[in-house]
């Protein structure tokens, strides 16, 4: 297979991180998914790739000549549990490409077969999960939210072995880096300095460059990664995203969604909404999404300590103790901004403001105790609010529609649009502007879950491509106003919702 331009500085530069591994050879390779659009971003030639070619290239069996294959060391708490030793029990990192636009990606195989971190695992993924992944990746892609993406999927012809036996497939993702928290976890409890420090010297030349050799550089990746998460979380947020299993070794230093195995959209809102079958105490239910972030990023902070002092230096570690308390204690703020700056605009409010009013955060807050106290659609609700702004004496019939009571809503509209009406003298858009600008913020159509479990079904029990490929087609065009976007805006019926679990992709 012709080479991809691969420039692979993972495994050049860090020998001891790693372990080399080629992928298993499979049978059948037959390519379910391309993203063609993605494969011309990274400067690939995406026509060569549909056929045989990419088949093959896609399952693992026929690798570019210039991969390296390679399985990353990393540890994680997951669960709140310290495992020393994770790491890619079934990806593979193929190798580094800069892309079009000059940013280094990472490509990866998930389901690529067994490695030295498999543990009790076969390695292998099936082919609903992998679908699924190239779902949910998608459609943040394009409410854009930070994420890694699927680049493609090939079946395999085999048979995984889950509770069922079920169809293979290997995933190739695009990322950032897979640098994770996990990653410094693996090194810092092994009481390894050097790779430790190794490790941040190549995290901050990748990420965040224009920290290398400033005083008390790893302070500033943790701030630099505190920064990005604190946005990650609250887009999160307010499109009503809940990661399910936000272990230390699913957090990416870039800044990225990574890993979509139990993830869904909620649908009603409530904050304390989990889908995962197996969070069984709620950690990473909706609304504590922003807590577990700050107390992965404490984690971050402690593999970083050895570096920002030496251990028989006591006045210079309470210094960075003092100094990486500053920025975890940060975060919620940081966080609390970077909601509020993501609800004024889906409230319609875009003349310049303190980006921390408070009185904004309360209409906000306001907004979603209605939702909940009647438990009402999170994404239609919000776009309906944004469909009413249109018109300056409303248009709310479709929002009401929502409502069992409408008077508690109405006293609320009453307040939103004084408020409207102040953000226009202030300098923000009329009407029917205000309208057309919250609905970028305020998506029509997210991956509903059940629509996606009608297109994996299809996929994996009929054969039928047709529903996933429609269903990625409306999540692709989240934010247009087409009616033909209708039935892909439909909440499940309640009966449906209620029952509904996600399972790990394993
Ligand atoms: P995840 O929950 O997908 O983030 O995975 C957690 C850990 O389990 C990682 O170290 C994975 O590589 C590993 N893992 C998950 N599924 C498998 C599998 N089928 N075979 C081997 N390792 C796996
Ligand atoms: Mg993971």
């Amino acid at each position: 297979m012709h080479s991809f331009g691969f420039d692979n500085t993972y495994a050049r530069d860090l020998p001891g991180f790693y372990a080399a591994v080629q992928p298993a050879a499979v049978p059948a390779p037959r390519l379910l998914f391309l993203n063609e659009p993605l494969a011309i971003e990274l400067g690939l030639d995406a026509a060569a790739l549909r056929g045989a070619d990419g088949a093959a290239l896609f399952a693992g069996n026929v690798l570019p000549e210039d991969a390296q294959p390679i399985a990353q060391a990393y540890a994680g708490h997951q669960f709140g549990g310290f495992s020393p030793q994770l790491g890619d029990g079934r990806a593979l990192l193929i190798g580094e490409v800069i892309d079009r636009a000059g940013r280094r990606r990472d490509i990866a195989f998930k389901g690529s077969g067994r490695t030295p971190f498999s543990r009790g695992g076969d390695g292998k993924a099936a082919i609903g999960p992998m679908l699924r992944e190239v779902l949910i990746g998608e459609a943040m892609h394009a409410l854009r939210i930070p994420t890694t993406r699927a680049l493609a999927v090939a079946a395999t012809g085999e048979t995984v072995l889950r509770e069922v036996a079920l169809p293979g497939a290997v995933l190739t993702r695009v990322a950032a880096s897979h640098l994770r928290v996990g990653t410094f976890q693996f090194f810092a409890a092994r009481g390894d300095l050097d790779k430790l420090r190794q490790l941040a010297d190549y995290t901050i030349a990748r990420h965040d460059p224009a920290l290398t050799g400033t005083p008390q550089q790893e302070l500033g990746l943790l701030r630099a990664v505190a920064e990005r998460q604190a946005k990650l979380i609250a887009q999160w947020m307010n499109v009503g995203f809940i990661h399910g299993v936000m272990n230390t070794d699913n957090m990416a230093l870039s800044g990225e969604t990574i890993d979509y195995g139990p993830c869904a959209f909620m649908e009603a809102y409530d904050p304390g909404t989990v889908f995962s079958s197996i969070d069984h105490g709620g950690r990473y239910a909706y609304a504590n999404q922003p807590l577990i972030a700050r107390w992965n990023l404490a984690r971050f902070a402690e593999t970083l300590l050895p570096l920002m002092a030496s251990e028989d230096d006591e006045a210079a570690i309470q210094q960075a103790v003092a100094g990486a308390m500053e920025v975890i204690d940060a975060f919620p703020g940081l966080y609390a901004a970077a909601l509020l700056q993501g609800q004024r605009a889906k409230l319609g409010l875009f003349a310049p403001a303190a980006a921390d009013d408070p009185a904004d955060a309360a209409l906000a807050d306001d907004w979603l105790t209605l939702l909940h106290a009647q438990s009402v659609d999170f994404t239609l609700a919000w776009r309906h609010l944004a469909d009413g702004a249109a018109v300056a004496a409303g248009h709310e019939a479709p929002l009401q529609a929502l409502f069992a009571d409408t008077a508690p809503l109405r006293a609320w509209l009453a307040r939103w649009r004084e408020r409207c009406a102040l953000d226009e003298v202030a300098g923000g858009p009329p009407a029917g502007e205000r309208a057309a600008r919250m609905r970028q913020a305020s998506p029509l159509v997210i991956p509903r879950n059940h629509r996606v479990e009608e297109a994996l079904n299809a996929a994996m029990h009929g054969d039928d491509l047709a529903p996933f490929e429609r269903l990625l087609a409306a999540v692709r065009r989240p934010f247009d106003d087409d009616p033909a976007l209708a039935p892909y805006a439909e909440p499940a019926l309640p009966e449906v919702t209620a029952g509904f679990q996600t399972f790990c992709g394993t």
